[in-house]
């Protein structure tokens, strides 16, 4: 059996690539905006961020710093870009430890610290953090712990923002949760600038499973926002008791779960059934339509394959060419849609003596061709064997047919031809000597 390797889809990762970039770019912008906003005291912009003033342009740098670094660490070629980034994500993270220490140490006893501002300082080690393990390629578990332990963060941010709009509590501007959107930005950034590495990986697969993750990953993490909404909404909004909206909840739940799997088992459904025209219409183009083998293209495919595999593995193969025996004159005396049907009936025999991972092709006119993976010549020779008996079994209608093998096995250095030729002088041996026989090519000629 050959093994399937991962497959990235191109497309899919470039798209991320490009999201990280963007993500970076406006990290940066925004950060600066607000940064501004707060140096020349635009009411506005200041206003937009409810954490403590000494939070306030922290944060706005930290995100910009991370921003930058991580347009920086997309480049695989530059290691003094990288290099570069790694120092920008020291200095997040340096903001992280600094601005923690001034709440531990430095605080003024009147001002009542809100856990948001140290939650905040801890997100900038965090991020930092991240960026370092990103730009230095290494410690995967690592960094991807760190980037649930933000996204998680980001979360509970965004959830308590939905209680907080539903409860209609002070001017609504005061409330849009730029930092935690920007938190929340920045770790799927961060994870979508390198997609072919650790929890991203399976998003940009090529696969069933990388089409669910890139569909189903947002609005799950979208889902706590809008239950805290809702349920925030019942109770304050609405003015349901405690436990009535609990039910509420409960069904609101139930409901959304329910859909989530009404859609994924349509988009199941959908690809599964792309998956199959697919097939079918690769198949069509394999096949020999008279005989239901494989055709001459699926054949070189295959051969062109295995001997790749033979290159790259040392893993050897053998071929059978066949011809069938004195067809021309089958064909005089019966016709030519007599003959048909004996290649009907040998492409039938030929299927059913061959296990699932071999191949019977039908080569031109009345030759056949089996490729047969991992088989030694011997293996072959019985294959062979196993074939010019079916022959002599059946149950012919007109007279008996015959059939010719020539066996090779392949050997290191081979191309295709030289592996044909092989097989073709065995085959040519075989009806020099008298037809109705295999003989095999032991040596390379
Ligand atoms: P040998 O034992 O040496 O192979 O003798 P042969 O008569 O089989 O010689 P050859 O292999 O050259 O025969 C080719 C014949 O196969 C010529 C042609 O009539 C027949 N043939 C090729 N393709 C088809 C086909 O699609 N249908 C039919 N009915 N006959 C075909
Ligand atoms: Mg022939
Ligand atoms: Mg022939």
């Amino acid at each position: 059996m050959i093994a399937v390797p991962f497959h990235q889809d191109p497309r899919v990762v470039r798209g991320f690539t490009h999201f990280s970039r963007a993500v970076a770019v406006m990290m940066s912008v925004v950060a600066l905006v607000l940064l501004a906003g707060w140096c020349w005291n635009v009411p506005l912009l200041t206003a937009a961020v409810p954490v403590q003033p000494s939070m306030k342009p922290n944060a706005a740098i930290g995100f910009a710093l991370s921003g930058s670094s991580l347009l920086l660490s997309q480049d695989d070629s530059g290691s003094l870009r990288l290099r570069l980034a790694s120092w920008l994500s020291l200095a997040v993270m340096t903001i992280g430890v600094a601005t923690f220490g001034e709440y531990v140490w430095a605080a003024d006893p009147g001002v009542d610290y809100l856990v948001d501002d140290s939650l905040m300082a801890l997100v900038f080690v965090l991020l930092g953090g991240l960026g370092l393990l990103v730009s230095a390629r290494r410690w995967l578990y690592l960094r991807e712990g760190l980037a649930i332990a933000l996204l998680a963060i980001a979360m509970i941010g965004l959830a308590s923002y939905g209680i907080a709009l539903a409860s209609k509590h002070g001017p609504l501007f005061d409330r849009v949760p730029i930092y935690t959107t920007l938190l929340l930005l920045a770790v799927l950034g961060w994870l979508s600038s390198t997609p072919t590495t650790g929890l991203t990986r399976v998003a940009t697969a090529d696969t069933l499973g990388g089409a669910f993750a890139r569909r189903l990953l947002l609005p799950a993490l979208l889902l706590p926002v809008v239950f805290a909404f809702v349920f925030e909404m019942l109770q304050s909004g609405l003015g349901l008791p405690e436990t009535l909206a609990f039910a509420f909840m409960a069904l609101f739940s139930g409901a959304a779960v329910a859909l989530l799997v009404w859609w994924v088992a349509n988009l199941l459904d959908k690809l599964e059934r792309q998956r199959r025209e697919t097939l079918l219409l690769r198949n069509d183009a394999d096949t020999d339509t008279l005989t239901g083998l494989a055709n001459r293209r699926a054949f070189d495919d295959a051969l062109a394959n295995l001997l790749h595999g033979q290159r790259k593995h040392d893993a050897m193969f053998s071929l059978l060419m066949l011809d069938l025996d004195r067809f021309k004159s089958y064909n005089d005396d019966f016709g030519h849609l007599a003959g048909d049907e004996v290649l009907r009936i040998t492409g039938h025999l030929l299927g059913t003596a061959l296990r699932p991972s071999d191949l019977a092709a039908r080569y031109g006119g009345e030759e056949f061709a089996l490729l047969l993976p991992h088989a030694d010549i011997s293996r072959a020779s019985d294959v062979a064997a196993r074939i010019l008996g079916a022959f002599r079994g059946f149950a012919w209608s007109r007279r008996a047919v015959t059939i010719s093998i020539g066996v090779a096995q392949s050997a290191a250095g081979d191309d295709a031809m030289d592996l044909i030729q092989r097989a073709d002088a065995a085959l040519y041996d075989a009806k020099r000597a008298g037809r109705d026989q295999a003989v095999t090519a032991t040596t390379a000629r």
